[in-house]
């Protein structure tokens, strides 16, 4: 199962705190992380084997929301940052419309992500 991961700025430490608390579960080898460039940087740095994509502003939530439109993830983590500006902010309300158009699992704060991680992983 593939699960996509996009942190603004101001949230990619609490990305990598979020997946550190599930390390074991992300080490089974069913799960394939996919990410947005710089978040995935972020995320390789923390010792988790990721797919980077184009950073967010560049296209990568168009890449992102493409593959969720082709049923290719099986949840998308997209921590916001609510308190700030985002020169693509067309992409992301993009990518959200798109998770709701296929009804594919959309968690953008780090209490919804646990949740529904701990759902998903119990299927593992
Ligand atoms: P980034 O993109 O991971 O390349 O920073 C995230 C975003 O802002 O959409």
């Amino acid at each position: 199962m593939k699960i996509a991961l996009i942190a603004h700025d101001g949230k990619k430490a609490d990305m990598v705190h979020f997946l550190s608390g599930f390390k074991d579960q992300l080490n089974h080898a069913n799960i394939e992380l996919v990410a947005t460039g710089t978040t995935g940087s972020h995320i390789e740095r923390a010792g988790f084997k990721v797919q980077r994509l184009l950073s967010g502003p560049l296209g990568g939530d168009a890449q992102i929301a493409s593959m969720a439109a082709q049923k290719e993830l099986e949840m998308v983590i997209f921590f916001r940052d609510p308190l700030d500006k985002h020169p693509h902010e067309p992409d992301v309300q993009m990518l959200m419309r798109i998770c709701d158009v296929h009804n594919i699992p959309l968690a953008t704060n780090p209490a919804a992500a646990s949740l529904m991680f701990q759902q998903l992983t119990t299927r593992l």
